[in-house]
């Protein structure tokens, strides 16, 4: 039997890299702009850090953590989520000295035991940033401002931001009994999570994706309803400073995360065009999630989006991204001495920055000239016996066809200035 990558995973193939390569540098490059620094977590932590940080009831902590026992009996789990183990950091490294807000970013391999489907998988990556030590809204507005700013600048324009405000400690217990009060009505409407939900974590009633629960959802309280003035407020000036910034959004009272830690603004970004459930990023407010930690009270933001479905996304859409720059030259050669004169220039010309390839094997020279037309390459550089006898070598033009003798000593500075390099 023959293995295979494991269900839920896969592999990024070369062809595949062009696309990863271009979210990374423009993650990498928005990330600059707005002043954040990156830092690399383990890819496991303490289970007890998901457990106490993402929320013992949330589907994450229930059903999805690849946790395992190690040899020396600690239990262990593969990252569900980046935001708990920047946290972890955060307080681990006494970061709260340091000049706040602290702006983070990672770019890492998530796991969540999920059913697999597009968009949805067991190991996925995540683009995800976290500004810790500022309570201000004008900071939850940066954020989201920046978050538009990137999917603008890799292409995606057609993306909707919802927004809603989820309360904090104080008024979101008052909302939470309003939930349970009006699902109790209707229990037995209610899909086996949602009756589940309904004792355990009533808020996520909110977002189920069942369509009888997403009718009974229309006529469900509102966050909004019941936030109390310092949560208003915030909201409030949340959204005079994404008008200011001009950044268009929608205010989605029936939006929740999936996440325990979230507290106050939530936000959402959706492909608009095919009315997809599936978010392709979002975000939200901790201020409670450093003290659960065992840090000082700390208020803090943070966002996430996955790489896999950012490049469903842009194959969609149909952008165009930077291809990688290809081989530019193959060495083929006819004959045993030829061939390691062959080898020697082929390493030449790559201490020359010139990207070259050479038949290593004892190929005929038509199947050379095959394989670099499969490579795509600018010049093949032909080595046989008349060009051993007088040291030059046949340089062949691939996109006009054409053939020159050229002298073995004036190749390189011919191909560099050919190139263009
Ligand atoms: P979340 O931590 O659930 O808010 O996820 C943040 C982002 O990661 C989502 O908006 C998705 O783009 C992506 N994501 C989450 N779960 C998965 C998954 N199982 N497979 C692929 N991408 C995912």
């Amino acid at each position: 039997m023959q293995n295979k990558a494991p269900r839920g995973t896969s592999d990024i193939l070369p062809d595949e890299q062009a696309y990863w390569e271009y979210i990374r540098k423009q993650a990498a490059s928005i990330c600059h702009l707005y002043g954040y620094q990156k830092i690399d977590t383990p890819i496991f932590e303490e289970t007890s850090l998901f457990t106490r940080g993402v929320g013992k009831e949330t589907e994450v902590v229930q059903k999805q953590m690849y946790t395992l026992e190690d040899e020396g009996g600690t239990s262990i789990t593969l990252r569900p989520e980046g935001t708990a183990p920047v946290c972890r950091s955060y307080i681990e490294h006494g970061m709260r000295n340091l000049s706040q807000p602290v702006k983070l970013y990672y770019i890492a391999p998530t796991f969540r035991y999920e059913r697999p489907q597009a968009g949805r998988y067991r190991q996925h990556w995540q683009f995800g940033f976290e500004a810790i030590g500022e309570n201000n809204p004008s900071l939850d507005a940066e954020i989201i401002e920046m978050v538009w700013q990137f999917y603008k600048a890799l292409g995606l324009n057609n993306l909707s931001l919802k927004l809603n405000c989820i309360g904090c400690k104080l008024c979101r217990p008052s909302f939470l009994d309003a939930l349970k009060q009006y699902y109790s009505q209707y229990t037995d409407q209610l899909c086996p999570d949602c009756k589940n939900r309904l004792t355990r974590n009533p808020l996520r009633l909110l977002d189920c994706k069942n369509p009888t629960c997403q009718q009974l959802s229309q006529n469900a309280p509102k966050s909004t309803d019941h936030l109390c003035e310092e949560c208003s407020t915030h909201f409030e000036q949340l959204k005079q400073h994404l008008n200011l910034l001009e950044i268009p959004f929608k205010s989605d009272t029936r939006l929740v995360r999936g996440l325990d830690y979230y507290t106050k603004t939530v936000f959402e970004l959706q492909p608009s065009e095919e009315g997809s459930q599936s978010a392709i990023g979002g975000g939200g407010r901790y201020d409670g999630l450093i003290e659960e930690l065992g840090g000082q009270p700390t208020p803090a933001i943070g966002f996430a989006t996955g790489i896999e479905r950012i490049i469903l996304n842009l194959k969609r859409d149909n952008i165009t991204i930077p291809s990688f720059p290809g081989i530019q030259v193959y060495v083929a050669h006819m004959g045993e001495e030829a061939k390691l004169k062959a080898i020697k220039l082929t390493a030449e010309l790559r201490h020359n920055g010139i990207a070259t390839v050479a038949s290593l094997g004892s190929r005929s020279l038509k199947a050379q000239m095959r394989q670099a037309n499969t490579f795509n390459v600018a010049y093949t550089v032909i080595i046989g016996e008349d060009e051993l006898k007088n040291n030059t070598v046949m340089l062949k033009d691939m996109s006009s066809g054409q053939q020159s003798t050229v002298s073995r000593t004036e190749l390189i500075s011919l191909l560099i200035s050919h190139l263009s390099l």
